[in-house]
């Protein structure tokens, strides 16, 4: 029975609360009533973490950075404070959620995951690189405790309602749409004059630094096919990316008997917030639906993978397994920071990311230790390709 019906608050831990999405799932808790928040996380914004926990009534945040976490203990004295990259972990394991959202960026987002599903404690996903970096580990981890993974990216919060829909054997092709990016339609030569404020200007969405760029570059979407790969088990040959620069239709489902299924929603994240907090069920998230004779047309595009190279090279590296999208995931990590620093032009992105792949050999996955250790080196071997 769902936890409203029972009058009792579902325990929730928000990791990642002052970024877009742990912002907009704090407001979601508000409106509706129907978690109690055990704890709050942030990389370094400590004064707004302070704030949402007072807010509230959170005993327990945790800051990854830890002169962040020193300053917020000095400011609040009303709970504990946690800090460093271990300190996001024993938050997960000390605050008792049942239900863990993690909105962090990049792979640090990975230990808490490992963390929360070895626990046994569903999770609320929204950082897509645990998936891309720890995949079939990730998986079998959840498959081994029971926790469940529930996608807060809405392709594949739209793609999980879809497909639990579906009867068993009938679901042939997965299309994860794309709206393009602020440069689509650009060719090499405009695309090499970019600016950091054109690349932060997404047409659709709102969200944070580092997943804009990654729309700009389409690094996003070859992400997105790895995160649906683990979801659903479906492999790469089967999953398609269309660019719809409306950004309407989330999630297509291609059926054995020729007829598809689309998700259609407006771009706002509350949807794919809500469905995956409410544990794959559907409920009031404050978000008008769109009103379709006003909505005029849909349009479809191929994707142009000869000017956005990071498409293929994210395919290639999760057709190629083992370490090969934790060294690109690093990589990408690296140059998009770079880039977002002014150190590197827009096209020199995918530029490191390859001299990276091909610097920095894969290996076959043992254990999470080894992705860790992966993700350092690509880190170290990325920040030397800066500079060449
Ligand atoms: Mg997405």
């Amino acid at each position: 029975m769902h936890s409203a019906q029972t009058g009792e608050r579902r325990r929730l831990l928000i990791l990642g609360a002052t970024g877009s999405i742990g912002r907009q799932a704090l407001e979601l808790c508000r409106l509706t009533g129907e978690y109690e928040i055990v704890g709050l996380s942030a990389e370094h914004s400590w004064e707004p973490l302070v704030a949402a926990a007072r807010e509230h009534g959170v005993s327990t945040i945790a800051l990854a950075d830890g002169a962040s976490a020193a300053r917020a203990a000095l400011a609040w004295d009303e709970g504990e404070v946690l800090g460093g990259p271990e300190g996001l972990v024993r938050l997960v394991l000390e605050s008792e959620p049942e239900l863990v959202l993690n909105a962090l960026v990049g792979s640090a987002g990975l230990a808490p995951t490992v963390a929360t599903l070895g626990e046994g404690i569903d999770l609320a996903l929204a950082n897509k690189e645990s998936l891309v970096v720890g995949g079939e580990l990730v998986t079998a981890l959840s498959q081994a405790t029971g926790a469940r993974i529930l996608p807060v990216d809405s392709e594949h919060a739209a793609l999980h309602q879809l497909i639990a829909g579906l009867p068993a054997g009938t679901l042939e092709r997965l299309t994860i749409t794309a709206s393009g990016g602020p440069f689509r339609g650009m060719s090499r030569a405009e695309l090499a004059e970019v600016s950091v404020e054109q690349a932060l200007a997404h047409p659709t969405w709102a969200m944070g630094g580092k997943i804009t760029i990654d729309s700009a570059t389409l690094m996003n979407k070859g992400l997105e096919v790895m995160e649906a790969h683990h979801l659903f088990g479906v492999p790469y040959e089967r999953i398609d990316v269309a660019v719809h620069p409306q950004s309407t239709i989330h999630g297509v489902v291609t059926l054995a008997d020729g007829a598809m299924l689309a998700h259609l929603g407006p771009p706002d994240m509350r949807i794919a917030i809500g469905y995956a907090l409410r544990g794959g069920e559907s409920g009031e998230t404050g978000v008008r639906p769109l009103d379709l004779a006003t909505l005029g047309s849909l349009s479809f595009e191929p994707v142009d993978e000869a000017t956005f190279p990071c498409l293929a090279l994210a395919r290639s590296a999760a057709v190629a397994g083992g370490t090969a999208p934790c060294i690109l995931n690093a990589a990408n990590e690296i140059a998009v920071h770079a880039f977002l620093a002014g150190r590197i032009p827009f096209l020199a992105i995918a530029d490191v990311i390859a001299a990276t792949l091909e610097r920095c050999p894969a290996t076959v996955v043992e254990s999470f230790e080894s992705l860790y250790s992966a993700d350092r080196v690509a880190r170290e071997i990325a920040t030397d390709a800066l500079g060449s």
